[in-house]
């Protein structure tokens, strides 16, 4: 993908959520157990199939709990791409967003 077309891509992200989708925030992983059984789900999806990637993964446009949690500290957030490196979403991503796979 070009630089043009991780852009494009955000943008329809950020669009989908600031319309309203809801996504699956809820529960966070507590351990590697259930980390892996989300990503499970995401791996059964459509690769095409962006929103329900999106609501597995719990997609918010904003940080996230008391420590406000962000993609910029999460080990997945490769910075000067903008873009979430974990294989199961490979989605462009805006810094201040977040999802419940979030790492450091
Ligand atoms: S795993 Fe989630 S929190 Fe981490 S960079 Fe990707 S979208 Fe952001």
């Amino acid at each position: 993908m070009t630089k043009r077309d991780d852009d494009a891509l955000r943008d329809k992200i950020g669009e989908m959520m600031a319309k309203g989708l809801v996504t699956q925030t809820e529960p966070f992983p507590e351990d590697n157990h259930q980390f892996e059984l989300i990503l499970q789900d995401l791996r059964k999806l459509d690769p095409q199939d962006l929103e329900q990637k999106l609501v597995i993964s719990g997609f918010i446009d904003k940080p996230y709990g008391e420590d406000e949690q962000r993609c910029l500290e999460c080990m997945y957030y490769l910075v000067h791409r903008k873009w979430c490196d974990l294989p199961e979403l490979a989605v462009p991503v805006e810094a201040e967003w977040w999802c419940r796979l979030w790492r450091i």
